[in-house]
Order: C-alpha cells, then sequence, then structure tokens
C-alpha cells in the first residue's frame, strides 16, 4: 500500500509558492464540493470485498503515510513514541549544511519490510490511518483511481460503498489541507552534497523538525554509507 502527495518540492519563490497554493486550494474546494453518492456508485461499479490475504500491509514497496494527527491517535492508542510509530522516508535532498531534508511520516516497519502492526490482520484497526481505510481506492483531481488489489471487482452492499466513499472524501478533504499547511509552512534551501555531518529535517503541515541521526537508527547509513564522504 502506497499513497499520499508528496510535498513541495521547489516552490519556495514567490511565484511558485502562490501558484502551488492557488492549485492547492481549488483541489481542496474540489474536494469539499465531492458528491459522495456519486461516488458510492462508481465504486459500486468497481465492486470490491477485502479478502484479507494482507497484501497491502506488507512487502518491500508498502509505504503509509500517516498524517501528524493520525500519528498522535496512534501513539495515544499504543502507548508508543512518535518514532516508534513513524519514521521518516528516505527519499528527499541533501542542504549546504549537510542536512538530509524529507517530507512527511511512513509508519516503521519490520526487518522484513511489513507494517509493524500487521499480524494475522491489523493491530490498530481502529485507529489506521485513511490511506489504509480507503484502500484500494483514492481520489486524484477529483477523479477516482484504482490500485491492484485481488478484492477489486467483488460484489459490494450499497452501505459498504457509501462508507468507503465517505472516508474517501475525508482523506481527499485532509491531503489538500494538509499539502496547503505544508506548503505554508515550508521554506526552500540551497541543494548540497550528502554528508554525515548534518541530521534529519522532516517537513509536515505543523513544520519543520530536526531529528539527529542517533535517533534514526540505520537511515543514515542507508542514506550516506561510511566511505562516502570520507
Ligand atoms: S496500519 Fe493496519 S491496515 Fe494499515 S498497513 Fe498497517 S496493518 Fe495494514
Amino acid at each position: 500500500m502506497s499513497g499520499g502527495r508528496e510535498g513541495p518540492d521547489s516552490h519556495d519563490e514567490p511565484g511558485g509558492r502562490a501558484s502551488h497554493l492557488k492549485t492547492l486550494t481549488s483541489e481542496l474546494e474540489m474536494a469539499r464540493a465531492l458528491d459522495i453518492l456519486a461516488l458510492a456508485g462508481e465504486i459500486l461499479k468497481e465492486g470490491f470485498r477485502c479478502t484479507q490475504c494482507g497484501r497491502c500491509c506488507r512487502g518491500e514497496e508498502l509505504s503509509v503515510l500517516a498524517f501528524p494527527g493520525e500519528v498522535r491517535g496512534i501513539m495515544a492508542h499504543t502507548g508508543q513514541s512518535w518514532l516508534e510509530v513513524a519514521e521518516p522516508p528516505l527519499l528527499g535532498e541533501w542542504d549546504r549544511m549537510g542536512n538530509f531534508h524529507t517530507l512527511e511520516w511512513r509508519l516503521q516497519k519490520t526487518p522484513e519490510g511489513d507494517c509493524q502492526f500487521y499480524h494475522r490482520g491489523c493491530k490498530i484497526y481502529d485507529h489506521r490511518p485513511l490511506l489504509c481505510r480507503t484502500y484500494p481506492f483514492y481520489l486524484e483531481e477529483g477523479r477516482l483511481v484504482v490500485s491492484r488489489c485481488e478484492g477489486l471487482g467483488q460484489e459490494m452492499e450499497a452501505h459498504r460503498a457509501l462508507d468507503l466513499a465517505g472516508e474517501l472524501k475525508r482523506r481527499y478533504v485532509r491531503e489538500m489541507e494538509e499539502a496547503i499547511d505544508l506548503v505554508m509552512r515550508y521554506r526552500d534551501f540551497e541543494r548540497g552534497p550528502p554528508s554525515r555531518d548534518g541530521a534529519c529535517l522532516v517537513h509536515d503541515s505543523e513544520g519543520q523538525h530536526r531529528l539527529s541521526w542517533d535517533r534514526l537508527p540505520g537511515m543514515l547509513d542507508r542514506l550516506c554509507p561510511a566511505s562516502r564522504d570520507r
């Protein structure tokens, strides 16, 4: 399972940021105006029933975006710390001070690459992120998009399609709100080479979070092997 929008890239120049915000704001309006009944009709046509195969919760390619509020919800439920629940993604860029910048948070995975909360079913089912609640569907520019899943094409009840449509709309609105907050708070930076001297800076809808590498075991070695800058 993967999904969620990536961040602002290089939108810090005044024109770029303003036009990016305008695009996101009009998409937010579109999201808020979505007709849930019509969306439920589209979902019904696709048909879906979860077969409990667990494939969307496991494997190397799994990447589950969790918004800050969702991370806190899981923390409250499990008693885990922030970094036990979520980690920064490995995709990002370096600045001239040797800091690695990345966007948003992903649920922590096991060494095998599975979601840490998958044990013959989701152990945080009532607190799982919106991305999990709406899989294998998502909305892009107001259109329904379907990911690969063996449960597609199965007959489904109308009330399930309606519930799913409601969750999809909620996710779409939240994605737009989070993206707008992220762009508002994001400050661009001059790019530089990878270095082991800086820190990891995570940008999200609440601002920029600085994490020393000793709080992210193994991540620096994956991004910047010790021999690279020696
Ligand atoms: S949070 Fe639950 S539903 Fe989402 S990937 Fe993990 S085990 Fe699967």
